[in-house]
C-alpha cells in the first residue's frame, strides 16, 4: 500500500507542530521520520494513525483519503514505546484482541496467532502473562499483535526506546527480517539516528515542523542538503571556505579539497563561501613516524594537538584543536596504531572523498 501525506499542517493552541509536510511511503518501503525531540515526529504518526482529527491537508491510502475514518477502521498496526499491552491478558489474549474485534472466527484465530507469534520467535509463550516477560518479549508480543490484523501500513512509535543497547540491537535485526518477510509499508519515528540509519530504506529528518531533508540513509549522511542535518546524523568537522568556480572543489585554509557529489546542496553556490566537512572515521591522526597507509588521503596543511582520547571499545575517538581554536574528531580503529597521547601534536590526514559541503550557517 502506498501512503501519501500532503501539505499537513497542525497546532496545538499557538504552537505549531506541523507546518506543511508532505511525504509519500512507497508501497513496501521502510519509512523512518527521525528528528530532535519536539520537531513534530509523534504528531505526524499520530495524524496518520487517526488520533488526530482537526489538521490541514490530506492523508491517502492507495490514493484514498482517510479524513473521517477513525483510527480501528483504518487496519493499520501500532507499535509503542511502552508496549501498551494488556497487563491481565495472556500472549495469546493480547495477539487474538485486533482478530476478535474484527469477529475471525476462533480457528483462524488461533492459527494466525501462532503464526504471528512463530514470526517474532515467542513460540510456545502464549500462555504467559505480559508480567512474566522481558522487556524486549514484550515488545515482541506488541509487534506480533499489530502483525497479526494484516496491517495495510504498520506505524512504529519510538519501539525500541525502553530497551537496553544489546537488546536494542537484537530487536533492530529483528524488526529488519520481519520486514523483509512480510513487505509491509512501515512507517517508523525514532531520535535515535542510528536507529535510522540501519533500518530505513528512506527517511526524511524533521526540524520545526518541516521536513529538513528527505533521502536513503547513506545518501543523506554523506550529503546532506543542510548544516541541521549533518550535524543530525553524526559528528562533524568543518571548516568554511570558498567553493571554486566550476564547484569542483573547496578552498580553505587547511588546503584545498575535492567535492565528490554530482549537485551542490541549496543555498551553496560557485565563488562564494560554504562550510566543508569529513566525518571523524574518514580522518587519520599520526605522529610523524607512522604516517598512514592509506592511498589518496590528504595531509592538511596544519597540526593539531590533541585535546582528549575516548577508548570506545573497538576504536579511540580523539578529539583534537587546529589553529584558530578550532575543534575535529578523528575516530580510530584500535588495530591502526598505539594511543596517541592528550596534548601530543600530530598531522591529520582525511580521505579524498569523504568531503561535503552545507551553506553556511
Ligand atoms: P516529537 O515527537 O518530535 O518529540 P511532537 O509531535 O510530540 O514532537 O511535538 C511537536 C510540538 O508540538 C512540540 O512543540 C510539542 O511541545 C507540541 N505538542 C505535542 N503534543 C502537544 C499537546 N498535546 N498539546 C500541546 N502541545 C503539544
Amino acid at each position: 500500500m502506498s501512503l501519501e501525506i500532503e501539505n499537513i499542517r497542525v497546532s496545538y493552541g499557538a504552537t505549531r507542530a506541523l507546518d506543511g509536510v508532505s511525504l509519500k511511503l512507497e508501497p513496501g518501503e521502510m519509512f523512518f521520520l527521525l528528528g530532535p525531540s519536539g520537531c513534530g515526529k509523534s504528531t505526524l504518526l499520530r495524524s496518520v494513525a487517526g488520533f488526530i482529527e482537526n489538521f490541514e491537508g490530506d492523508i491517502r491510502i492507495d490514493g484514498r483519503s482517510l479524513k473521517g475514518v477513525p483510527p480501528h477502521k483504518r487496519d493499520f498496526g501500532m507499535v509503542f514505546q511502552n508496549y501498551a499491552l494488556f497487563p491481565h491478558l495472556s500472549v495469546h489474549g493480547n495477539v487474538a484482541f485486533g482478530l476478535e474485534a474484527r469477529n475471525v472466527p476462533a480457528s483462524e484465530c488461533s492459527t494466525r496467532v501462532a503464526e504471528a507469534l512463530h514470526m517474532v520467535g515467542l513460540s510456545g509463550y502464549g500462555e504467559r502473562r505480559p508480567g512474566e516477560l522481558s522487556g524486549g518479549q514484550q515488545q515482541r508480543v506488541a509487534l506480533a499483535r499489530a502483525l497479526v490484523i494484516r496491517p495495510r501500513v504498520l506505524l512504529l512509535d519510538e519501539p525500541l526506546s525502553n530497551l537496553d543497547a544489546k537488546l536494542r540491537w537484537e530487536m533492530r535485526e529483528e524488526i529488519r527480517r520481519i520486514h523483509r518477510q512480510t513487505k509491509i509499508t512501515a512507517l517508523y519515528v525514532t531520535h535515535d539516528q542510528k536507529e535510522a540509519l540501519s533500518l530505513a530504506d528512506r527517511m526524511a529528518i524533521l526540524k520545526s515542523g518541516k521536513v529538513e531533508a528527505l533521502g536513503q540513509p547513506r545518501t543523506l549522511y554523506h550529503h546532506p542538503p543542510t548544516r541541521f542535518s549533518a550535524d543530525f546524523l553524526g559528528d562533524v568537522n568543518a571548516v568554511n571556505g570558498t567553493v571554486s568556480a566550476d564547484g569542483s572543489n573547496v578552498v580553505t585554509a587547511l588546503g584545498t579539497f575535492a567535492l565528490h557529489a554530482t549537485s551542490l546542496p541549496p543555498g551553496v553556490e560557485r565563488g562564494r563561501e560554504a562550510t566543508l566537512f569529513c566525518r571523524p572515521e574518514s580522518v587519520v591522526v599520526f605522529d610523524s613516524e607512522t604516517r598512514p597507509s592509506d592511498a589518496g588521503y590528504v595531509t592538511l596543511n596544519a597540526d593539531a594537538r590533541i585535546c582528549s582520547a575516548a577508548f570506545l571499545g573497538e576504536s579511540t575517538l580523539y578529539e583534537m584543536e587546529l589553529p584558530g581554536g578550532v575543534k575535529w574528531r578523528a575516530l580510530r580503529h584500535e588495530r591502526d596504531g598505539e594511543l596517541l597521547t592528550e596534548g601530543s601534536r600530530v598531522k591529520v590526514a582525511v580521505s579524498p572523498r569523504a568531503w561535503a559541503v552545507v551553506a553556511l550557517s
